[in-house]
């Protein structure tokens, strides 16, 4: 058998325009699926924290200096600037729990989505859209998060972003929240049967079966 991967993890890239469900629905995934080994990485960003949001829990909260820094000391798989900040995924986020086996989220946008795609090829990617702009609109006012003028260049941003959707394997429309959290499972569930994960996984088993 070819061993095509490295790694027993998969790096599930996710992608969408803010207020288009991510966050929500990769934190339903792993609670309906509490049993299996999959974690969100932990990005390092230099803006400011939001009410509620810890450092080391929702991000690494640093200043630009220090950002710059690590980005010096090639600490970061990927990094880009979002919303005049920056954000990146450091390769100590990921490295160590690939090996493991964990399955790792990387919620990031697209420019992050290109660097990770082109260091790491096994790495999948999922963009999820808003079924309208008229309903991401309204669930960003819902969110009761920020002000009008955030919220119109958001949309504006929002649809920079979506215009990359095509760069991307699967795609997911978040209409019905239960659908859309289906549609994860079954991509998630998918690439954990490929034939090249299951034989590092199960390597025993199918040596046992066929000598
Ligand atoms: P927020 O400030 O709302 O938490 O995130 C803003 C945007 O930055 C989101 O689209 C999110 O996916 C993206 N983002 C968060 N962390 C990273 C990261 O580590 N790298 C990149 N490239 N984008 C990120």
């Amino acid at each position: 058998m070819n061993k095509k991967i490295m790694y027993t993890g998969t790096l599930f890239i996710v992608s969408a325009p803010s207020g288009a469900g991510k966050s929500s629905l990769i934190n339903a995934y792993l609670k309906q699926n509490s049993q299996q080994q999959a974690n969100v990485s932990i990005s390092h960003t230099t803006r400011q924290p939001r009410p509620g949001e810890n450092h080391g829990e929702h991000y690494y909260f640093v200043d630009h200096h220090e950002f710059e820094s690590l980005i010096e000391q090639d600490a970061f798989v990927e990094y880009a600037k979002v919303f005049e900040n920056y954000y990146g995924t450091s390769k100590a986020a990921i490295d160590g729990k690939l090996k493991q086996g964990i399955n790792i989220f990387l919620d990031i946008d697209w420019q992050g989505a290109r660097q990770v795609r082109e260091k790491m090829p096994n790495a999948k990617s999922i963009f999820i859209l808003p079924p309208s702009l008229t309903e991401l609109e309204k669930r960003l006012i819902k969110r009761e998060q920020d002000s009008a003028e955030t919220i119109a260049k958001r949309m504006q941003k929002a649809k920079s972003e979506m215009s990359h959707y095509s760069e991307y394997d699967y795609l997911i429309i978040n209409d019905d929240f239960n659908c859309a959290l289906d549609a994860l499972n079954i991509i998630i569930k998918a690439e954990n049967l490929r034939t090249d994960k299951q034989f590092l996984l199960h390597q025993d088993v199918i040596d046992n079966l066929i000598e």
